[in-house]
């Protein structure tokens, strides 16, 4: 692969960390994130991986994330827990809760995190497996800015909204899948509108409200939840429930606090584990996770289908042997950068090119 260099996922880390310390997080920020950024990478999850460094810079640069806030865990209730992350970015407040969670879900059978004031340029997927490698089952809710309409609508007014959720198995790691709420994700128009590509209907539409194929015109109007009207019951609860619920920003007021446009928008996350044992007389969890398992057993029978979360199996035990190919034009950028030098090209990656060009540019300034 020319255009790509390959990077051991100790390399991955090391770059993270020492950019994002050299651009003012402070040591256990830097860490939380280059561990989100590395198992990305690590998973070939490659939107929430290096590519993502420059937002998180960008919104430090904007002012916007706090370079070295220390959240902060409260009790609310015997089975609700809080963490404040003010205004940081989340992989910190997110390890903070974590451990705390899992073991109040022991105690009490289920319990709830509701992560505050927390930046969220992640995918979901890491604190559910967390969990569920703990014997829990986990779910995770995130909104985001507003890009997508609701069914019938016309108006961008729910984030992509993604919900993940985690089930333990016996000798295997936790099946998880984690989504968004809409038809596609924005990185994908983005990337077409860069390659002069057009969209497959369904999933945007237009200013004037109409269906459109063309990527520009589908970033200036909004997108489409999945399903029709199903999807967008979905966008809508994951609004309710990582905002309202745990007294957060709803999509549309996470864009508006986002002054810089810098793609990071502050809100909440609502993360749920039960512990299966805890769900039945007598708690024998063995035999509820061989009872999931012939599910999984059933649905591997028929042709052509697979489980959410083997593909990142598969490729987590390649990228740790034989790590990762990073796109050159990345690569080079990131490693200018580390060098402390600016940044002379603007490359659009392989995703958001447009939020990336103007984080790139907060990069070198
Ligand atoms: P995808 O459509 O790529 O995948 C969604 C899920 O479906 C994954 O769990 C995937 O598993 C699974 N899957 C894909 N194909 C199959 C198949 N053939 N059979 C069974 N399962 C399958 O993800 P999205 O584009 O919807 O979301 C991408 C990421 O973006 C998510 O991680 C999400 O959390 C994140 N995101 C974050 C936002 C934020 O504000 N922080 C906003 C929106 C999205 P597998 O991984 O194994 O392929």
């Amino acid at each position: 692969m020319n255009d790509a260099v390959r990077m051991n996922l100790a390399e991955v880390h090391a770059t993270a960390t020492e950019l994002l310390l050299a651009q003012g997080f402070n040591d256990i920020h830097a860490e939380a994130i280059a561990n989100t950024v590395t198992a990305a990478e690590r998973d070939e999850c490659r939107h929430h991986g290096l590519f993502r460094i420059p937002f998180y810079v960008n919104a430090l640069k904007a002012g916007q994330a706090s370079p070295d806030a220390e959240p902060t865990l409260t009790t609310l209730a015997p089975g609700v827990i809080r963490v404040d992350a003010h205004n940081g970015f989340s992989p910190l407040a997110l390890e903070r809760g974590d451990e705390p969670l899992a073991k109040l879900a022991q105690q009490n059978g289920v319990a709830v995190l509701a992560v505050n004031n927390a930046l969220n340029v992640a995918a979901l997927w890491p604190e559910v497996e967390r969990l569920a490698e703990r014997g829990l089952v986990a779910f995770a809710f995130v909104s985001a800015a507003p890009y997508v309409a609701p069914a019938g609508g016309t108006k961008p007014l729910f984030g992509t909204n993604p919900m993940a959720f985690a089930w333990p198995r016996l000798d295997a790691p936790p099946l998880v899948f984690d989504q968004a709420s809409s038809a596609s994700a924005r990185g994908e128009i983005q990337i077409r509108m860069r390659d002069g590509k057009s969209l497959p209907e369904g999933w945007a539409i237009g200013p004037n409200g109409k269906s459109t194929t063309d990527p520009k015109t589908a970033l200036a109007g909004a997108q489409l939840p999945f399903g029709g009207f199903k999807g967008s019951s979905i966008a809508l609860m994951v609004e309710l429930l990582a905002g309202p619920l745990v007294g957060d920003a709803l999509s549309f007021e996470a864009g508006e606090r986002d002054k810089a446009k810098t793609g990071a928008p502050c809100g909440g996350e609502l993360i749920i584990a039960i512990d299966p044992a805890r769900c039945v007389p007598g708690g024998d969890r063995k035999a509820q996770l061989a009872h999931g398992e012939l599910l999984f057993t059933k649905i591997l029978e028929q042709e052509g289908t697979r489980l959410p979360s083997d593909r990142r199996y598969e490729a987590r035990k390649r990228t740790v042997k034989d790590g990762v190919f990073v796109p050159r034009s990345l690569y080079e950028d990131l490693q200018t950068f580390r060098a402390g030098k600016q940044i002379k090209k603007l490359n659009d990656y392989e995703g958001d090119s447009l939020i990336h060009e103007q984080a790139l540019k907060s990069l070198a300034s």
